[in-house]
C-alpha cells in the first residue's frame, strides 16, 4: 500500500491518520516484517491488525552466496511460487535485482527463466518485499544502505507484462518516507514489449530503460526470442526512437546483447547490429553479456576474444560498446539462471565464502 491508502484503511478501521503514517514508516523505513514487532502501536491495535492485514507474505527458502560476493535469495510466495531475488555488492553502490513475475511467459531460448513457464505476475507488495528483505539482509534491519542501492528489473519475468505492479511498487519505494529509492536508481528491463515501451515514455519521474536485443536480424532474433514475432526489429526500434524523446539531456538507453557461441557473434553480426542501430540514430549503448551457461541452454558463451572483436567493430562504428562481467554465476545468481535451482553450480566455493 502506498502511503495515501495506508492512511485510508486505518481510518476505514476507525483509527486516526497518522497511524497509518506510523505503519507505512514501521514497514518501509523500519524494514519491519510484522506487526507484532511495531511495538510503538497499541497492543489491541496490533491485534486488530493481525486479524485484517498482513505486513509481509514472502518467505525466504534459502540464499545463497556466491564467491564473488553476490547473493540470491530464493523466496516463497503466500501460494507457494517462487521468487528470486538477487544482491549485487559494487564498488560505487550495490544493486538489487529483483522479480517482475514468479517464471516469465516468454520463451528465449537462453534464458534458464522461459523453463519455468509463467506462474504468476507478481503484487507490488511483492516487488517491494523482495527489496526489503535483500536490504535487510545486507545491511541490516533497518539500517541505513550506505551509499544508496540501484534498483534493476532484470530477475525473473517481464517487467513491461507485470507494468501495474510494477509502477505501484517505484511509487511506494520511492516515499522519501520510506525506501525513497527514486525511479531514477532504477533500470526496467524488456524484452520488447513495444506498447509499454511507448507508455513508459510518457510517464513523469520513469525508471530507465533497458532493451534486451540478442540478435541483429529478424531471422535470428526470432529464433532466440520468439516475442520478436508480435513486435520485429523495425517497430521495437521505431518505439525507442520515440521513447528517445524522453530522455534527459545526459541519459542513453542501454541495449543488451547476450553473447552467444557461433550464433550470434560473428564480426558480420556486430557490423549488422552498428548498420542497425545508426540507421535509427539512436542515443544508446550496448552491454554485451557474456552467456551464462546451465543446462539444458544449447549454448555456449562466446569466447573473450570474440567479445572483444564485436566490441572493436561496434565502436568503430561510434556505438558504444561495454562488456558486463558477469556476477554470481556460480550459485546461478546470473542473468537468465533464475530458475528456482536449490543448488549452487559449485557448492564447495559458496560454502567456503559463507563461511569467511
Ligand atoms: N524479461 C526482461 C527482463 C529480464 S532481464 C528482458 O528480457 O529484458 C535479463 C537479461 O538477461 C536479459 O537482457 C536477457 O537477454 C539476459 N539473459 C537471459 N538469459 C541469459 C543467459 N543465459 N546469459 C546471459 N544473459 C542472459
Amino acid at each position: 500500500m502506498t502511503q495515501a491508502e495506508l492512511t485510508a484503511f486505518v481510518e476505514e478501521m476507525n483509527e486516526p491518520p497518522y497511524r497509518g503514517r506510523q505503519i507505512f514508516g514501521a514497514l518501509q523505513q523500519r524494514r519491519l516484517r510484522s506487526f507484532d514487532e511495531m511495538t510503538d502501536l497499541p497492543k489491541e491495535f496490533r491485534a486488530k491488525l493481525n486479524e485484517h492485514a498482513t505486513a509481509s507474505t514472502l518467505t525466504v527458502e534459502s540464499r545463497y552466496i556466491s564467491e564473488d560476493g553476490t547473493r540470491r535469495y530464493l523466496m516463497k510466495t503466500h501460494d507457494g511460487l517462487p521468487v528470486e531475488t538477487v544482491f549485487i555488492p559494487e564498488e560505487r553502490r550495490d544493486t538489487i535485482c529483483f522479480s517482475s513475475q514468479s517464471g516469465c511467459p516468454l520463451q528465449c531460448s537462453f534464458c534458464l527463466t522461459a523453463k519455468l513457464g509463467l506462474l504468476r505476475t507478481l503484487t507490488a507488495g511483492e516487488i517491494v518485499e523482495q527489496i526489503i528483505i535483500a536490504l535487510n539482509d545486507a545491511y541490516g534491519e533497518g539500517q541505513r544502505t550506505p551509499r544508496g542501492t540501484n534498483l534493476v528489473a532484470m530477475g525473473a519475468g517481464e517487467p513491461m507484462l507485470a507494468f501495474d505492479s510494477l509502477m505501484k511498487a517505484l511509487k511506494i519505494m520511492s516515499d522519501p518516507k520510506g525506501l525513497h529509492i527514486v525511479s531514477n536508481r532504477v533500470t526496467v528491463s524488456t524484452a520488447g514489449i513495444v506498447p509499454r515501451i511507448r507508455e513508459l515514455a510518457t510517464i513523469e519521474d520513469r525508471p530507465h530503460l533497458a532493451i534486451s536485443l540478442a540478435a541483429p536480424t529478424d531471422e535470428l532474433r526470432n529464433e532466440l526470442m520468439p516475442i520478436n514475432k508480435k513486435w520485429p526489429l523495425e517497430e521495437l526500434l521505431a518505439a525507442c526512437k520515440e521513447f528517445e524523446r524522453s530522455l534527459k539531456p545526459n541519459e542513453r538507453f542501454t541495449f543488451e546483447y547476450v553473447m552467444l557461441d557461433a550464433v550470434n557473434d560473428a564480426d558480420e553480426q556486430a557490423r549488422q547490429l552498428a548498420n542497425l542501430l545508426n540507421r535509427h540514430a539512436l542515443r544508446a549503448k550496448v552491454n554485451l553479456i557474456p552467456h551464462n551457461p546451465a543446462d539444458p541452454l544449447p549454448y555456449r558463451p562466446s569466447k573473450p576474444e570474440r567479445v572483444e572483436s564485436f566490441k572493436r567493430i561496434l565502436e568503430s562504428k561510434g556505438v558504444h560498446a561495454f562488456v558486463r562481467r558477469p556476477r554470481g554465476r556460480d550459485i546461478y545468481a546470473a542473468c537468465g539462471q533464475l530458475a528456482a535451482r536449490r543448488t549452487a553450480a559449485n557448492p564447495i566455493a559458496a560454502m567456503l565464502h559463507q563461511l569467511a
